[in-house]
């Protein structure tokens, strides 16, 4: 959470010196604070399913997803890359756009309560459409099963509708009970093991690569987890 809000201030100050005036700051500020909150979490959207479908990014998010239950403490559960790539994918577009800080801390704060909830071993007694409208436990927990048909959905994190238009959406209502983590997991049980884990299997992976341009086969690891 303070890496959150931190990487929020560099963010607003980096957009005070040199960001451009392209965010319509003389709006009013109910306008401005759902836009904001959209557009940033289209973009956390899009960071979120390169992570899982390019190979090369997936060893800094695989840490997120390596958990065999739920509870609000996983959303903080991930390997600082990975904490460091959001931030840059998320806060770097909208410091070079111009956005305020304030603004920004508020999609931080966002965040913060929507990560926790999300992960949370409660199922929300909402109406069936609110899956479709913001991000609750049950729409997240798809994300962390263990069958890779699941997990790969159910990306965004804090609007659905992301997920609905760029087809990725598995409702809730279809899934309700699953195996959470990861089917192929080679993480280290130790923290020095899974701070060195993502250099390992890059490494690993272009160990592969190599061994594969012998014999004429694509590597595992370069094959796309999900589509
Ligand atoms: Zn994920
Ligand atoms: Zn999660």
């Amino acid at each position: 959470m303070t890496f959150v809000f931190g990487a929020a201030l560099l963010a607003g100050e980096i957009s005070a010196r040199w960001g451009a005036n392209l965010w319509p700051a003389d709006w009013a500020i109910w306008v401005q604070l759902p836009l904001l909150l959209f557009i940033a979490d289209g973009l956390d959207y899009g960071r979120h399913r390169l992570q899982h479908t390019v190979s090369w990014l997936w060893p800094m998010h695989v840490l997120h997803h390596d958990v065999d239950r739920m509870n609000v403490l996983k959303s903080g559960r991930g390997h600082f890359l990975d904490m460091l790539f959001r931030s840059l994918a998320v806060y770097a577009p909208l410091a070079l756009m111009g956005v305020p800080a304030s603004l920004m801390l508020v999609y931080a704060a966002a965040i913060s309560v929507f990560g926790p909830v999300a992960h949370a071993n409660v199922s929300l007694p909402v109406p069936s459409f609110m899956h479709r409208v913001f991000m609750t436990p049950q729409f997240h927990r798809i994300h962390h099963a263990r069958p890779l048909a699941l997990s790969c959905s159910n990306y965004c994190n804090i609007f659905p509708i992301w997920d609905l238009m760029f087809g990725t959406f598995t409702s809730p209502e279809e899934h309700s009970f699953f195996e959470y983590g990861v089917e192929d997991s080679t993480q280290p049980d130790d923290f020095l093991g899974q701070v060195l884990a993502p250099a390992e299997s890059w490494r690993g992976a272009g160990r592969e690569a190599a061994s594969a341009s012998v014999i004429r086969r694509p590597a595992p690891s370069e094959t796309l987890r999900c589509p």
